[in-house]
């Protein structure tokens, strides 16, 4: 099994300990399980090393992996702060009681409708993106009569290597402005002449699923020498160096095992020397982990509607939910384990696509997938499905999403609530 949170019994697939078949018949498919204690214990990694390893740091919960109210309640219970997209995912962590001096408001193209929505919940720092944002947010604070704390956000101008669709760190990106071209020196200068700007810092993210720390090392390198140059040419010392998003989570048994802990120890020995070899203080790290706190406390059931062979071509295995519930192999061709919940112990000599149930062809959820003989009825679990899922579901097809049950030392709960048809007609005139 991919991840210890997962085992088999009887021939059913239990996660966190619960049989999933019987909890599949209590809520019903297509259903989101979330392991509580998985989700916990993935945010302690974090915090536990960090605060271990750094002279100063906290690791803030990218939480557009997965935006709901419970999520930011344990996130604040672990002692993480947030990172924020929108003024709705900042709504729902007010709303969650989430501290907002720990709040974080990225985006690179936030309007002033949420830039003075964000200064009303009294939001800790904007991660400014660009020269157009930082005017309207020194303009706003000054309306408002604030000073507002900031980072800027920056590209190192570094490819991590992954998936193009999640890469960020690269000079040619819509995130940011970069280095090397010698904007980022004037964008900061210009921060530092706002009276309304408190800058505290900067920021870079260089991608998604990084599973050595090599990337970290050349962001550290690139942005302490970056800080070198500010206190050289502009007098000033950042006190924040925020890194950016969290390590890789193993999708499939291909993926690596990272230990998390153990690479948050050396990046932290490789910002020491460098700060030591430039003669800078060490500042405070921030690291933006988002996939890798929930992406492995969660999995998708669904049911299968239908089974067909194509001689010649290939068998399709249709499922009761889809692009809707999951649009990523849609997207960009993710990786996702398939199991069959129910018939764990049963041969798997049937090699299928798992197709969706919306109208649209590329609507599967994965191709090639090595199931037992399936029938009308049977469960399938999709691995490690808490991470941009249910925060990227959509209505299409005029589907209902499914609802959030977690699962937490025996006892489950529903978190967010299955979609009604009265919600699906509740905006209409
Ligand atoms: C998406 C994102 C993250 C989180 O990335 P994960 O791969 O989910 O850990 C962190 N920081 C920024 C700026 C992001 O855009």
């Amino acid at each position: 099994m991919i991840c210890d949170n997962l085992s088999v019994k009887n021939g059913h697939l239990y996660f966190a300990g619960r049989d999933t078949t019987e909890l599949a018949a209590r809520y019903g498919t297509p259903l989101y399980l979330m392991d509580e204690e998985r989700l916990r214990r993935n945010c302690r990694v974090y915090r536990e090393a960090m605060g271990r390893s750094f002279a100063s740091a906290l690791p803030l919960y990218a939480s557009k992996a997965l935006a709901c109210r419970r999520v930011y309640e344990i996130i604040a219970e672990e002692g993480l702060g947030a990172d924020v997209v929108s003024a709705g995912e900042l709504y729902l962590a007010r709303s969650a009681a989430f501290p907002m001096d720990k709040v974080f408001f990225h985006g690179n193209s936030k309007t002033d409708e949420e830039i003075s929505f964000a200064m009303d919940c009294g939001v800790g720092y904007f991660i400014i993106d660009n020269a157009d944002e930082l005017a309207a947010v020194e303009r706003i604070a000054a309306e408002k009569g604030i000073r507002q704390k900031a980072l800027l956000r920056l590209t190192p101008g570094i490819d991590p290597h992954t998936f193009a669709a999640v890469s960020t760190g690269q000079v040619d990106s819509k995130f940011g402005v970069p280095i090397e071209t010698g904007q980022a020196l004037t964008f900061v200068r210009q921060a530092l002449e706002l009276p309304h700007i408190h800058l505290r810092g900067i920021h870079a993210h260089v991608g998604s699923q990084v599973f050595t720390s090599q990337v970290f090392y050349d962001t550290a390198d690139i942005m302490l020498r970056f800080m070198a140059e500010l206190r050289d040419k502009l007098g000033y010392t950042a006190e924040i160096l925020n890194l950016g998003g969290g390590y890789g989570v193993r999708y499939t048994q291909s993926d690596p095992v990272v230990d998390i802990a153990g690479e948050i120890g050396k990046v932290a020995e490789h910002v020491k020397a460098g700060c030591a070899a430039l003669g800078l203080p060490e500042p405070m790290v921030l690291m933006e982990p988002g996939r890798s706190i929930v992406a492995d406390a969660g999995l998708t059931l669904y049911t299968v509607q239908s089974t067909k062979t194509i001689p010649g071509y290939r068998s399709y295995v249709s499922v009761d939910g889809g692009m809707t519930d999951n649009p990523r192999y849609a997207l960009y061709h993710a990786s996702y384990t398939i199991e069959p919940a129910g018939r764990m112990d049963d041969e798997r000599d049937f090699v299928c696509t798992v197709g969706g149930r919306c109208c649209e062809s590329g609507d599967m959820i994965q191709e090639d997938v090595a199931l037992p003989r399936l029938q009308r009825g049977d469960l399938l679990a999709v691995l490690t499905t808490g991470a941009y899922n249910h925060s990227m579901a959509s209505n299409y097809n005029t589907v209902a999403r499914p609802p959030i049950v977690m699962l937490s030392g025996g006892r489950d709960y529903v978190a967010v609530r299955r979609e009604t048809f009265a919600d699906l007609a509740a905006r209409e005139l």
